[in-house]
Protein backbone atom coordinates (compact mmCIF):
# COMPACT_ATOMS: atom_id res chain seq x y z
CA UNK A 1 0.00 0.00 0.00
CA UNK A 2 1.01 4.10 -0.25
CA UNK A 3 3.95 4.42 2.09
CA UNK A 4 2.51 5.94 5.76
CA UNK A 5 -0.79 4.32 5.85
CA UNK A 6 -2.08 2.54 9.31
CA UNK A 7 -1.69 -0.82 7.43
CA UNK A 8 2.29 -0.13 7.28
CA UNK A 9 1.99 0.37 11.34
CA UNK A 10 1.81 3.79 11.29
CA UNK A 11 -1.12 6.21 12.26
CA UNK A 12 -2.87 8.15 10.17
CA UNK A 13 -1.24 11.36 9.40
CA UNK A 14 -2.51 14.37 11.49
CA UNK A 15 -4.31 16.88 8.99
CA UNK A 16 -2.36 19.73 8.66
CA UNK A 17 -2.57 22.92 6.26
CA UNK A 18 -0.68 22.99 3.51
CA UNK A 19 2.38 25.30 2.79
CA UNK A 20 4.76 25.92 0.14
CA UNK A 21 8.36 26.73 0.27
CA UNK A 22 9.27 27.06 -3.22
CA UNK A 23 7.96 23.99 -5.05
CA UNK A 24 8.05 21.75 -2.08
CA UNK A 25 4.90 21.26 -0.38
CA UNK A 26 4.82 21.08 3.37
CA UNK A 27 1.89 19.53 5.10
CA UNK A 28 -1.89 18.31 4.07
CA UNK A 29 -0.88 14.96 2.27
CA UNK A 30 2.57 15.85 1.15
CA UNK A 31 5.43 13.48 1.59
CA UNK A 32 7.70 14.31 4.79
CA UNK A 33 10.43 16.43 3.36
CA UNK A 34 14.44 16.54 4.30
CA UNK A 35 15.95 20.03 5.06
CA UNK A 36 19.28 20.70 6.08
CA UNK A 37 21.44 24.08 6.85
CA UNK A 38 24.51 25.78 5.18
CA UNK A 39 27.75 25.88 7.33
CA UNK A 40 29.50 28.33 5.20
CA UNK A 41 29.19 32.01 6.08
CA UNK A 42 26.60 33.12 3.99
CA UNK A 43 27.91 35.89 2.44
CA UNK A 44 30.98 33.56 0.83
CA UNK A 45 28.58 33.26 -1.72
CA UNK A 46 30.35 30.48 -3.76
CA UNK A 47 31.09 28.05 -0.95
CA UNK A 48 27.64 28.50 -0.05
CA UNK A 49 26.37 27.42 -3.15
CA UNK A 50 28.56 24.75 -3.42
CA UNK A 51 27.58 23.45 -0.14
CA UNK A 52 24.21 23.64 -1.22
CA UNK A 53 25.17 21.76 -4.54
CA UNK A 54 26.23 18.82 -2.44
CA UNK A 55 23.40 18.80 -0.19
CA UNK A 56 21.05 18.78 -3.13
CA UNK A 57 22.99 15.95 -4.64
CA UNK A 58 22.52 14.11 -0.86
CA UNK A 59 18.49 14.56 -1.50
CA UNK A 60 18.29 17.49 0.56
CA UNK A 61 14.98 19.32 -0.47
CA UNK A 62 14.99 22.37 1.18
CA UNK A 63 18.29 24.67 2.75
CA UNK A 64 18.60 27.31 5.58
CA UNK A 65 20.93 29.50 5.64
CA UNK A 66 21.80 32.14 8.47
CA UNK A 67 21.86 35.76 7.83
CA UNK A 68 23.49 37.17 10.34
CA UNK A 69 24.73 40.31 9.06
CA UNK A 70 24.17 43.01 6.37
CA UNK A 71 26.19 41.18 4.04
CA UNK A 72 24.71 37.94 4.60
CA UNK A 73 21.62 39.50 3.82
CA UNK A 74 23.24 41.03 0.46
CA UNK A 75 24.20 37.83 -0.51
CA UNK A 76 20.44 36.22 -0.56
CA UNK A 77 19.00 37.20 -3.91
CA UNK A 78 22.51 35.31 -6.12
CA UNK A 79 22.41 32.39 -3.27
CA UNK A 80 18.47 31.87 -4.19
CA UNK A 81 18.21 32.60 -7.69
CA UNK A 82 21.12 29.98 -7.97
CA UNK A 83 20.42 27.33 -5.48
CA UNK A 84 18.75 24.05 -6.95
CA UNK A 85 16.33 23.63 -3.78
CA UNK A 86 14.28 26.16 -2.26
CA UNK A 87 16.42 28.54 0.21
CA UNK A 88 14.92 29.61 3.94
CA UNK A 89 16.45 32.38 5.60
CA UNK A 90 17.46 32.36 9.44
CA UNK A 91 16.33 35.48 10.91
CA UNK A 92 16.90 36.11 14.32
CA UNK A 93 16.31 39.57 15.63
CA UNK A 94 16.76 42.32 12.37
CA UNK A 95 13.96 42.86 10.95
CA UNK A 96 15.00 44.45 8.04
CA UNK A 97 17.03 41.45 6.74
CA UNK A 98 13.35 39.43 6.82
CA UNK A 99 12.33 42.63 4.40
CA UNK A 100 15.57 41.88 2.30
CA UNK A 101 15.36 37.77 2.48
CA UNK A 102 11.66 38.71 0.91
CA UNK A 103 12.61 40.97 -1.50
CA UNK A 104 15.94 38.47 -2.67
CA UNK A 105 13.27 36.01 -3.60
CA UNK A 106 14.08 33.63 -0.47
CA UNK A 107 11.02 30.49 -0.67
CA UNK A 108 10.56 30.98 3.58
CA UNK A 109 11.76 32.83 5.87
CA UNK A 110 12.70 31.49 9.50
CA UNK A 111 12.02 34.42 12.44
CA UNK A 112 10.39 34.36 15.46
CA UNK A 113 8.02 37.92 15.64
CA UNK A 114 8.47 37.42 19.67
CA UNK A 115 12.27 39.11 19.23
CA UNK A 116 11.23 41.51 16.80
CA UNK A 117 7.48 42.56 18.63
CA UNK A 118 9.27 45.68 20.33
CA UNK A 119 10.10 47.15 16.96
CA UNK A 120 6.09 47.95 17.05
CA UNK A 121 4.29 47.37 13.93
CA UNK A 122 7.34 45.63 11.93
CA UNK A 123 5.16 42.46 12.52
CA UNK A 124 2.41 43.83 10.36
CA UNK A 125 4.55 44.95 7.90
CA UNK A 126 6.38 41.06 7.92
CA UNK A 127 2.82 39.78 7.33
CA UNK A 128 2.38 41.90 4.62
CA UNK A 129 5.27 41.45 2.89
CA UNK A 130 5.29 37.66 3.55
CA UNK A 131 2.22 37.48 2.20
CA UNK A 132 2.64 39.75 -1.03
CA UNK A 133 5.63 37.19 -1.84
CA UNK A 134 3.21 34.20 -1.16
CA UNK A 135 5.91 32.75 0.77
CA UNK A 136 5.40 30.97 4.30
CA UNK A 137 7.51 31.75 7.62
CA UNK A 138 8.56 29.57 10.12
CA UNK A 139 8.45 30.16 13.66
CA UNK A 140 11.18 27.93 15.36
CA UNK A 141 11.26 27.79 19.24
CA UNK A 142 14.09 26.37 21.32
CA UNK A 143 15.71 27.10 24.61
CA UNK A 144 17.82 29.68 23.37
CA UNK A 145 14.50 31.65 21.99
CA UNK A 146 11.88 31.04 24.41
CA UNK A 147 10.37 33.72 25.91
CA UNK A 148 11.34 35.41 28.81
CA UNK A 149 8.12 35.55 30.59
CA UNK A 150 6.89 31.61 29.73
CA UNK A 151 10.82 30.65 31.26
CA UNK A 152 9.72 32.72 34.25
CA UNK A 153 5.92 30.61 34.57
CA UNK A 154 6.84 27.88 33.67
CA UNK A 155 9.90 27.41 36.08
CA UNK A 156 12.50 26.74 32.95
CA UNK A 157 12.53 25.11 29.48
CA UNK A 158 9.56 21.71 29.25
CA UNK A 159 7.17 21.07 26.91
CA UNK A 160 4.45 23.22 27.89
CA UNK A 161 6.42 26.50 27.84
CA UNK A 162 8.27 25.21 24.44
CA UNK A 163 4.44 24.89 22.75
CA UNK A 164 2.62 28.20 24.63
CA UNK A 165 5.62 30.09 22.99
CA UNK A 166 5.26 28.66 19.37
CA UNK A 167 1.27 29.70 20.14
CA UNK A 168 2.06 32.87 21.29
CA UNK A 169 4.21 33.60 18.25
CA UNK A 170 1.33 32.52 15.92
CA UNK A 171 -0.74 34.56 17.35
CA UNK A 172 1.03 37.45 17.13
CA UNK A 173 0.83 36.86 12.57
CA UNK A 174 -2.79 35.85 13.38
CA UNK A 175 -2.99 39.24 14.79
CA UNK A 176 -2.69 39.96 11.02
CA UNK A 177 -4.16 37.56 9.20
CA UNK A 178 -0.97 36.01 8.03
CA UNK A 179 -1.63 31.95 8.96
CA UNK A 180 1.16 30.89 5.85
CA UNK A 181 3.14 29.73 9.40
CA UNK A 182 5.06 25.70 10.01
CA UNK A 183 6.37 25.56 13.43
CA UNK A 184 9.06 23.86 15.47
CA UNK A 185 9.89 23.54 19.22
CA UNK A 186 13.16 21.88 18.87
CA UNK A 187 14.70 20.87 22.19
CA UNK A 188 17.83 18.78 23.23
CA UNK A 189 16.43 15.98 25.01
CA UNK A 190 14.27 14.06 22.41
CA UNK A 191 11.55 12.72 24.74
CA UNK A 192 11.22 16.56 26.01
CA UNK A 193 10.84 17.35 22.34
CA UNK A 194 8.43 14.17 21.66
CA UNK A 195 5.91 15.49 24.42
CA UNK A 196 5.92 19.03 23.17
CA UNK A 197 5.00 18.28 19.41
CA UNK A 198 2.58 15.91 20.57
CA UNK A 199 0.98 18.66 22.14
CA UNK A 200 1.49 21.31 19.25
CA UNK A 201 0.04 18.75 17.11
CA UNK A 202 -3.60 18.62 19.45
CA UNK A 203 -3.40 22.40 19.57
CA UNK A 204 -2.99 23.76 16.10
CA UNK A 205 -3.54 22.38 12.49
CA UNK A 206 0.47 24.11 10.79
CA UNK A 207 2.20 21.46 9.91
CA UNK A 208 5.26 20.56 12.03
CA UNK A 209 9.07 20.86 11.05
CA UNK A 210 10.67 18.03 13.71
CA UNK A 211 14.16 18.80 14.61
CA UNK A 212 15.64 17.33 17.94
CA UNK A 213 18.33 20.83 18.58
CA UNK A 214 21.77 20.51 19.77
CA UNK A 215 21.22 16.50 19.43
CA UNK A 216 24.94 16.40 19.16
CA UNK A 217 27.84 14.41 17.41
CA UNK A 218 26.59 11.46 15.39
CA UNK A 219 26.41 8.58 16.94
CA UNK A 220 24.75 10.30 19.71
CA UNK A 221 22.66 13.00 17.42
CA UNK A 222 21.97 10.51 15.17
CA UNK A 223 20.26 8.56 17.49
CA UNK A 224 18.29 11.21 19.09
CA UNK A 225 17.01 12.07 16.18
CA UNK A 226 16.18 8.89 14.91
CA UNK A 227 14.62 8.00 17.98
CA UNK A 228 11.99 11.02 18.50
CA UNK A 229 11.10 11.25 14.78
CA UNK A 230 10.26 7.91 14.93
CA UNK A 231 7.99 7.97 17.63
CA UNK A 232 6.47 11.27 16.25
CA UNK A 233 6.25 10.17 12.16
CA UNK A 234 4.68 6.41 13.61
CA UNK A 235 2.09 9.15 15.28
CA UNK A 236 1.27 10.74 12.42
CA UNK A 237 3.13 13.71 13.36
CA UNK A 238 5.63 15.77 11.51
CA UNK A 239 5.22 17.18 7.89
CA UNK A 240 9.68 18.02 7.33
CA UNK A 241 12.64 17.18 9.34
CA UNK A 242 16.23 18.55 9.69
CA UNK A 243 18.55 15.94 11.50
CA UNK A 244 20.38 18.79 13.87
CA UNK A 245 24.30 16.94 13.90
CA UNK A 246 27.59 18.01 15.03
CA UNK A 247 28.66 16.63 11.67
CA UNK A 248 28.82 17.83 7.48
CA UNK A 249 25.46 18.80 7.03
CA UNK A 250 25.45 16.31 3.88
CA UNK A 251 25.39 13.52 7.01
CA UNK A 252 22.13 14.92 8.20
CA UNK A 253 20.67 14.53 5.12
CA UNK A 254 21.48 11.36 4.25
CA UNK A 255 20.27 10.45 7.90
CA UNK A 256 17.03 11.92 7.75
CA UNK A 257 16.27 9.97 4.30
CA UNK A 258 17.53 6.96 6.28
CA UNK A 259 15.01 7.49 8.99
CA UNK A 260 12.43 7.94 6.40
CA UNK A 261 12.60 5.03 4.52
CA UNK A 262 13.18 2.90 7.75
CA UNK A 263 9.30 3.88 8.77
CA UNK A 264 8.27 2.99 4.72
CA UNK A 265 8.06 6.90 4.60
CA UNK A 266 10.16 6.89 1.75
CA UNK A 267 11.14 4.11 -0.93
CA UNK A 268 14.48 2.98 0.06
CA UNK A 269 16.89 3.29 -2.50
CA UNK A 270 19.88 0.76 -2.05
CA UNK A 271 19.43 -1.23 1.18
CA UNK A 272 22.55 -3.17 2.45
CA UNK A 273 21.59 -6.30 4.62
CA UNK A 274 24.88 -7.54 5.77
CA UNK A 275 25.26 -9.68 8.56
CA UNK A 276 26.92 -8.89 11.93
CA UNK A 277 29.30 -11.60 11.31
CA UNK A 278 30.52 -13.99 14.01
CA UNK A 279 32.63 -16.72 14.80
CA UNK A 280 31.69 -18.56 11.50
CA UNK A 281 32.47 -15.46 9.47
CA UNK A 282 34.85 -16.72 6.64
CA UNK A 283 35.49 -12.90 5.39
CA UNK A 284 36.04 -9.74 6.66
CA UNK A 285 32.41 -8.89 6.28
CA UNK A 286 33.03 -5.19 7.03
CA UNK A 287 35.42 -4.71 5.01
CA UNK A 288 33.44 -6.54 1.91
CA UNK A 289 30.38 -4.58 3.31
CA UNK A 290 32.08 -1.83 2.71
CA UNK A 291 33.24 -2.32 -0.43
CA UNK A 292 29.98 -3.60 -1.54
CA UNK A 293 27.88 -0.55 -0.32
CA UNK A 294 30.38 2.03 -2.12
CA UNK A 295 30.14 0.39 -5.43
CA UNK A 296 26.37 0.13 -5.19
CA UNK A 297 26.85 3.74 -4.31
CA UNK A 298 24.29 5.69 -6.88
CA UNK A 299 22.76 2.87 -8.59
CA UNK A 300 20.10 3.56 -10.77
CA UNK A 301 17.18 1.60 -9.09
CA UNK A 302 16.42 0.43 -5.80
CA UNK A 303 17.82 -2.63 -4.68
CA UNK A 304 18.70 -5.25 -1.81
CA UNK A 305 21.88 -6.45 -1.23
CA UNK A 306 22.53 -9.27 1.25
CA UNK A 307 26.68 -9.96 2.62
CA UNK A 308 26.64 -12.98 4.63
CA UNK A 309 29.81 -14.11 6.19
CA UNK A 310 29.25 -17.44 5.65
CA UNK A 311 27.83 -20.44 3.44
CA UNK A 312 25.72 -21.86 6.64
CA UNK A 313 23.09 -19.28 6.82
CA UNK A 314 23.75 -17.03 3.72
CA UNK A 315 21.17 -17.13 1.03
CA UNK A 316 18.03 -18.75 3.50
CA UNK A 317 18.65 -15.21 6.06
CA UNK A 318 18.75 -12.93 2.67
CA UNK A 319 16.22 -14.89 1.13
CA UNK A 320 14.15 -11.53 0.82
CA UNK A 321 17.37 -9.95 -0.76
CA UNK A 322 17.43 -9.00 -4.76
CA UNK A 323 21.16 -10.02 -4.71
CA UNK A 324 23.70 -11.57 -2.38
CA UNK A 325 26.94 -13.35 -1.04
CA UNK A 326 27.64 -15.59 1.18
CA UNK A 327 31.40 -16.45 1.67
CA UNK A 328 33.51 -19.41 2.49
CA UNK A 329 36.65 -21.21 1.22
CA UNK A 330 37.83 -17.87 -0.09
CA UNK A 331 35.03 -17.87 -2.68
CA UNK A 332 31.60 -16.18 -2.75
CA UNK A 333 28.13 -17.88 -3.76
CA UNK A 334 26.46 -15.49 -5.55
CA UNK A 335 22.71 -15.28 -5.07
CA UNK A 336 19.52 -13.84 -6.73
CA UNK A 337 16.50 -14.37 -5.43
CA UNK A 338 17.42 -16.32 -2.52
CA UNK A 339 18.81 -18.90 -5.07
CA UNK A 340 22.53 -19.51 -5.87
CA UNK A 341 23.75 -18.79 -9.60
CA UNK A 342 27.25 -18.63 -9.42
CA UNK A 343 30.29 -18.82 -7.30
CA UNK A 344 33.32 -16.65 -7.72
CA UNK A 345 36.78 -16.26 -6.22
CA UNK A 346 36.21 -13.60 -3.16
CA UNK A 347 38.57 -10.96 -5.60
CA UNK A 348 35.29 -11.27 -7.64
CA UNK A 349 32.75 -10.94 -5.80
CA UNK A 350 32.25 -7.09 -6.04
CA UNK A 351 31.90 -6.88 -9.49
CA UNK A 352 30.24 -9.72 -10.29
CA UNK A 353 27.13 -8.41 -7.72
CA UNK A 354 27.18 -5.11 -9.78
CA UNK A 355 27.21 -7.28 -13.00
CA UNK A 356 23.86 -9.40 -11.56
CA UNK A 357 22.08 -6.87 -10.21
CA UNK A 358 22.47 -4.68 -13.67
CA UNK A 359 20.81 -7.55 -14.94
CA UNK A 360 18.16 -7.20 -12.52
CA UNK A 361 16.61 -3.96 -13.90
CA UNK A 362 13.48 -4.92 -16.11
CA UNK A 363 12.71 -6.91 -13.11
CA UNK A 364 13.45 -4.22 -10.57
CA UNK A 365 12.08 -1.41 -12.82
CA UNK A 366 8.69 -3.43 -13.13
CA UNK A 367 7.84 -3.71 -9.53
FE1 LIG B 1 27.69 -15.66 11.36
FE2 LIG B 1 27.40 -16.68 8.90
FE3 LIG B 1 25.30 -15.47 10.13
FE4 LIG B 1 27.31 -13.99 9.28
S1 LIG B 1 25.95 -15.23 7.99
S2 LIG B 1 26.35 -13.87 11.29
S3 LIG B 1 29.06 -15.32 9.62
S4 LIG B 1 26.32 -17.37 10.78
Amino acid sequence: GMPGHASDGLAPRRASRQVMVGDVPIGGSAPVSVQSMTTTVTADIDATLQQIAELTAAGCQIVRVAVPSADDAAALSVIARKSQIPVIADIHFQPRYVFAAINAGCAAVRVNPGNIKRFDDQVSQIARAAAGAGIPIRIGVNAGSLDPRLLARYGGVCAEALVESALWECSLFEEHDFQDLKISVKHHDPMVMVRAYRMLAERCDYPLHLGVTEAGPPPQGTVKSAVAFGILLAEGIGDTIRVSLSAPPVEEVTIGISILESLGLRERRLEIVSCPSCGRAQVDVYRLTDEVTAAFEGFPFPLRVAVMGCVVNGPGEAREADIGVSCGNGKGQIFVKGKVIRTVPESKIVETLLDEALALAPDAAGE
